[in-house]
């Protein structure tokens, strides 16, 4: 079942580089994510032949880096915005079915609750998501949809 099948991630042991700035060890991340969400001008100095990781730490700039220090993309070079990277409410926490913060809470004002978890989890299997290209994260945003709907429902009105 596509990008969130466990069994494709990555073995990461012998790739021990950290964020530039805040020296996190950040998540693996392929390099069709940053293809596919890095603004032109940054994408054409990808390299193919390089490692990049993911930066989750919320307040750091660094949004993906790599084993060169001096070689690394900032929250601005994307033509999204990352949800961890940006607590903003027109922030995505589900990019494939374009559920934002401010969607979700709408729906917790006005019924109580939301569906978006289950309308989620059966439009992942049908027709499928595509977080790979999609997600800045690069994988399965279920974790920050369930993590804003618990926020969502104490913050609600
Ligand atoms: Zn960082």
């Amino acid at each position: 079942m596509g990008c969130c099948d466990s069994s494709k991630k990555v073995n990461n042991t012998d790739k021990n580089f950290s964020c530039p700035f805040c020296d996190s060890k950040g998540a693996n991340v392929g390099i069709e994510t940053l293809k596919s969400l890095l603004l032109n001008d940054s994408k054409n100095t990808l390299r193919e032949s390089e490692i990049y990781k993911y930066c989750k730490t919320p307040d750091c700039e660094v949004t993906y880096f790599c084993a060169d220090k001096n070689h690394f993309f900032k929250t601005n070079n994307l033509k999204v915005k990352a949800t961890v990277k940006d607590n903003g409410l027109d922030v995505h926490v589900c990019y494939c079915f374009d559920y934002t913060r401010q969607s979700i809470l709408d729906e917790i004002n006005k019924t109580g609750d939301t569906r978006a978890l289950e309308d989620i989890k059966a439009k992942m299997k049908s027709p499928g998501c595509f977080c790979e290209t999609s997600n800045p994260q690069g994988g399965c945003c279920l974790g920050n949809v369930t993590a804003w709907i618990k926020e969502a429902k104490l913050f609600k009105e």
